[in-house]
């Protein structure tokens, strides 16, 4: 026996009801079915429902299964959705338009239920796959935070959505304090483990939806707050500073405390035009560095945060 596997969402769309009706009782007992009659609410309820796998009708009244197919593959929300096309249109010229157009596979009509369900089971087992590559490749190997990669691109999204909604954006850059001392002193693995320790605290303290904590590189970290001002940043940063410090993690030779410390540099901002992810990473930077020239195991928000900086 093996365990059940969290349930799949498949999405079918088509403007015959007696069709969906069908399809549903065949794939019923492969995932939760969803379905829309007509392409542009399929799309609506597949940004809203993510599924792994469309059953997608080609012949449609309006906007058909190949117009339906192209927003899907254009829309980085959806695109990880797996489409299967289903068509009477069954010579290989139409096969091959449909595998052309970004499909994964092809269901000709009339619908066969054994065939429908090998194509449905082969296709969610693909798409479980490649959900588990895709958060490998995400992540990094030591502290299971996301990867720099992964967090300069949500960075580009979320700096994208907060422009167009006019929200505060927050951006901390995490510095473990007199690493390389600690490294020299102990070894590469309790540094490893050190990072893990931090790690840990990064995502006990950014669990709301949205937020995210990476790894940036060697002892640097990155967490990304959204809809944050400046002023809950400044608090963020502070409780972090208090909760790395409160790990406890014993360094002698540290110039800021016996124990292991971080230094932090906060940026928020409320995207306009002209601003730029990197800016913002950039003026984070600064921050830290000037977290570091005043004495580390504290934070500094970016701009105007000159005469009172947040000490921890
Ligand atoms: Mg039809």
């Amino acid at each position: 026996m093996t365990a059940p596997a969290p349930k799949s969402t498949i999405l079918i769309i088509d403007d015959n009801a007696d069709t969906i009706r069908l399809l549903s009782a065949m794939v019923r007992e492969q995932g939760r079915v969803l379905f829309a009659t007509s392409g542009a609410a399929g799309l609506e309820l597949a940004r809203l429902q993510r599924p792994q796998l469309i059953l997608l009708d080609v012949e449609m009244q309006g906007m058909d299964g190949f117009a339906v197919n192209e927003q899907i593959r254009r829309d980085p929300d959806l695109r990880s959705s797996a489409v299967i096309f289903v068509t009477a249109q069954s010579s290989p010229e139409a096969e091959i338009a449909c595998l052309d157009a970004g499909a994964v596979d092809f269901i000709p009509k009339p619908l066969n239920a054994p065939v429908v369900q090998a194509r449905v089971r082969t296709h969610l087992r693909l798409q479980a796959a490649l959900a588990t590559l895709d958060d490998l490749a995400n992540q990094d190997g030591l502290t299971g935070l996301y990867n720099r990669r992964y967090f300069d691109r949500q960075l580009a999204t979320e700096f994208a959505r907060h422009r167009r909604h006019q929200l505060p954006l927050g951006v901390v850059l995490i510095d473990v304090d007199d690493f390389k001392l600690f490294n020299d002193r102990y070894g590469h693995q309790r540094g490893d483990a050190c990072l893990q320790e931090v790690a840990e605290a990064l995502i006990d303290g950014s669990r709301r939806p949205g937020e995210l904590a990476g790894r940036y590189g060697g002892e640097e970290f990155v967490v990304l707050l959204p809809n944050t001002t400046p002023e809950a940043l400044a608090r963020y940063g502070e409780w972090l500073c208090r909760r790395i410090a409160a790990l406890g993690i014993p360094h002698p030779g540290a110039s800021a405390a016996p124990h292991v410390t971080a230094s932090i540099g906060l940026c928020s901002l409320i995207p306009a035009d002209g601003d730029t992810p990197q800016a913002m990473l950039h003026a984070a930077d600064m921050a830290l560095y000037r977290a570091k020239r005043a004495g580390r195991n504290r934070s500094v928000l970016a701009d105007g945060a000159e005469p009172g900086e947040q000490v921890a």
